[in-house]
């Protein structure tokens, strides 16, 4: 747990106070919980789920995940990253595709079922054509971030208007599509995220040093100052991730 550790310092150096780290399943996020239990430089909450990308997940391991969830464990702000395979499908038979994305869509439903009960937000992966599936999944009484965020601007539209947030990367700053994006759905429902470790185009590691980074494109992007995208996107924040804000990292 070294490197994730040095990136919470140079975070903090950045000037990032809080932060919201998601897991991909049981391993990453018992490591998570426990990298929280100790003295930090920055704030950190902790989501716990499934990546829907991954190909390997059987029931025993959501079952694990769901049971140490419903352990209420301390840090746990949030359920995610949970979702729709979407990437790892591309290269399948159309078949095969529909069955995966059957697989993954299950898994999603059980994990908004322990969210609901909770009342936790979830981490969404849910891009393109699937951000729509996973929103007619969502009951009214759970919150979403739409992570990485990449869905038609009539689905923006409807995140927006239900309440959920979507969250925006370093994409931001070439892509004209998650650009408009970024516009369509306003500063009152965008929050910042690196997605880190994912590589950026660089091949660099991403990292939550580069969150400041972000908000200025953001700031460009909308005419504002910078100081205006940091403020609102962490009251966005703290909003959607309730229980980092009553552990006092609101202020
Ligand atoms: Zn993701």
């Amino acid at each position: 747990m070294d490197h994730p550790r040095r990136a919470l310092e140079a975070a903090a150096r950045a000037g990032v106070g809080v932060v919201v780290a998601v897991s991909s399943g049981l391993a990453s996020g018992e490591a998570l919980l426990e990298m929280a239990q100790r003295p930090l430089p920055v704030v950190m909450g902790v989501a716990l789920g499934i990546q829907p990308e991954r190909a390997d997940v059987d029931a025993r391991e959501v079952e694990a995940v769901v049971r140490l969830i419903r352990s209420r464990p301390e840090h746990c702000v949030a359920v995610g990253e949970v979702g729709v395979a979407h990437y790892r499908l591309r290269p399948l038979a159309p078949d095969t595709a529909a069955q995966e994305r059957e697989r993954s869509l299950a898994v999603l439903d059980q994990m908004l079922a322990v969210a609901r009960e909770l009342g936790l937000p979830v981490v969404l992966h849910a891009v393109h054509d699937d951000a729509a599936r996973a929103l007619s999944r969502l009951r009214a009484e759970t919150r979403a971030v739409f992570h990485w965020a990449k869905a038609p601007p009539a689905v923006v539209d409807a995140i927006v208007a239900q309440g959920h947030m979507v969250s925006v990367t370093w994409d931001l700053m070439w892509r004209q599509r998650d650009r408009a994006m970024a516009l369509r759905a306003g500063l009152g429902h965008l929050v910042l995220e690196t997605d880190a470790p994912w590589p950026l185009p660089s091949g660099e590691p991403s990292a939550p040093a580069l969150i400041p980074q972000v908000g200025a494109e953001v700031a460009r992007l909308f005419g504002c100052e910078r100081a205006e995208v940091a403020n609102r996107t962490r009251r966005n924040s703290l909003e959607l991730f309730s229980r980092l804000g009553a552990s006092g990292a609101g202020s």
